[in-house]
Parts: structure tokens; sequence; C-alpha cells
């Protein structure tokens, strides 16, 4: 087993961070990301396990990427991954670059595959649905929902962009992760833009056994360096760098306000214990208590 302070000398100094990018003057977007020090933080909130951890590492860079793509600064994006895989529920949420991520059976460990890899479909599951809702600021939320093709993640999501955004995309996500520890974490999306050539979409294509190693090729390198070597050829064009972390954005006061929303009769069977409430969040484990006279006082700030 790797102790933490090994781990900390083992990542790459870089922050998280996202770069934006474009190509051949406008003909592609691109965003590439490092989520290894939030997925080792995600890992330790959640005591998952090393199956657990794979998927957190591919969940989080496509969802800061996603997060990315909304320009409204305002804007807050939920990411739930409904599969029927042994992992449960994974629900993310982005706003401002601060990531939240909560994974319904995060402990649970699956044999691995044959080549040693981590059977991340099998911890998502095959079937089921990626539902993707987008809340701006004073509107109405937009949601889009498409459905899971293997439960890697990767295809999922270029599935996504592709179906429900109408977007050409190729997207990479990639974790390397071991005992608890995790060396690298990250992603890359390419889309192509409205009058993209054909021959520059067969060109990138080319490249894909590349972005396919993301997890490994940003492990010593970083992200600049990286876009500037596969690039080359297309003329890139760095439009910026933002730092992402994991952060949750739970207050007592939003714990609050859920427990007001229970109702009276659940609220009644509380008091009746006579016990505090624990509440704890799903996104950062945080609990909070709240006595018999909280509850008593929000029974009064809510009778009918
Ligand atoms: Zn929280």
């Amino acid at each position: 087993m790797k102790t933490k302070t090994m781990t900390d000398q083992l990542i790459y100094p870089d922050k998280d961070s996202l770069l934006r990018l474009m190509l051949n003057d406008g003909e592609v977007r691109v965003m590439m990301v490092r989520t290894t020090r939030m997925t080792q933080e995600a890992a330790d909130i959640h005591q998952a396990s090393d199956t657990a951890t794979a998927a957190i590492g591919r969940v989080l860079p496509v969802c800061a990427m996603m997060g990315g793509l909304m320009k409204e600064e305002e804007g807050r994006l939920t990411v739930t991954i409904a599969g029927d895989g042994a992992g449960g529920r994974v629900t993310c949420g982005v706003q401002a670059n601060h990531l939240k991520i909560s994974v319904g059976n995060p402990q649970v460990e699956l044999p691995r595959h044959q080549d040693d890899r981590f059977d991340v479909a099998g911890f998502i599951g095959r079937q089921g649905q990626i539902v993707v809702v987008k809340d701006f600021k004073g509107g109405e939320p937009f949601s889009s929902i498409s459905h899971l093709v293997s439960g890697e993640l990767g295809e999922d999501f270029a599935h996504y962009f592709t179906v429900s955004e109408q977007v050409p995309s190729l997207v990479a996500l990639g974790c390397l992760n071991q005992d608890g520890v995790v060396l690298s974490s990250g992603g890359i999306l390419i889309q192509a833009m409205p009058g993209c050539s054909d021959k520059t979409i067969a060109e990138l294509e080319l490249r894909i056994p590349f972005y396919a190693n993301i997890s490994r090729e940003i492990y010593d390198r970083s992200l600049r360096q990286l876009a500037t070597s596969w690039f080359l050829d297309f003329k890139p064009k760095i439009l910026g760098e933002e730092e992402i972390s994991l952060q949750c954005d739970c207050s007592r006061e939003k714990m609050r306000r859920a427990l007001a929303a229970l109702g009276r009769a659940d609220l009644q069977d509380m008091l009746d214990t006579g016990e505090p409430a624990q509440l704890t969040c799903h996104f950062c484990r945080e609990k909070r208590s709240f006595t018999p006279d909280d509850i008593r006082t929000i029974l009064k700030e809510n009778q009918p």
C-alpha cells in the first residue's frame, strides 16, 4: 500500500485544471482536463473501492468539461448517470469550476477484467440513462437524456454529445489508480464545429490511440505540453486554462430547507424520537445535527 505522503510526491505538481483550445482557426473545439486531485479527494470522502474510484475518475473529467461548455457564469449543471450497474446512481454537480459527486454504492468492489482493467461498465451498468440538467439563473431548467452505450463512460458521453447536443464529438476519459491511490485522472473532448472539413475529422480520428491513453499521457506532462504535441499540425490556439476543484455547496440552511420540505408528519415522527436528527450530505458526507428544538422551530415556521 502506498501512503498518502508518497501520493503527494507521485502526483504531477500542476493543480487540477481545464484547458480550452481551438484548432484550424475554429474548425474544432478542444477541451482537456486534469482531475487527479479531485478524484483522490472524492475517493477519500466516499471511501471508494478501486473500481468506484476508476468510475469517479472518468465522471469528474467529463462533467468538468461539460461545465466548461456552459458559458453563463451563473449556470449550474447536474449530470446523473442512472445505470443498472453495481455502483448505483452517480450524480455530479458543477457550478463555476466547482464540482461535487455522489455515488450510490461507492464501496462496492468488482473483480477485474482479465487484462487487469477495472470493471467500470459493471459498476456503472451497460443499460440506463444519462440525464443532464442545465439550470440558468432566472430561466427554466433545460434537461436532456441519452442512453448508455457501453457503461465505460467515454463512449456513453460521446454518444450524448453527438445525439443529444448534435455536435459530433470524440471523448476520452481515464483514471490510473490502485489501492486507494489516484495517480492521474483526466479527459479530452474534441468537437467538430459547423463547417469542419471531413479531412480534419479523419486526421483527428487517426490520433484516437493517443487520446485513449489520456490518463497515462497526463501522468507526467502538463495539459499545455500535451495539447501542443498532439495538435502540432492543426494550428492549436490556446484560449485559456482555468483551475477546477472539488467543492460542495451544501450548508446548514439548505439542509434546514430540505427538512422543512419533508412535511409535518415526518417532522413530528422525528420529534417523537426525542433524539437529534442527523443529516448527511450525499456529496461531501458532512453531517449536520438538528435538535428537537430546531425541529420544533421548523414545524412552527411551516404551520399550514
Ligand atoms: Zn455537502
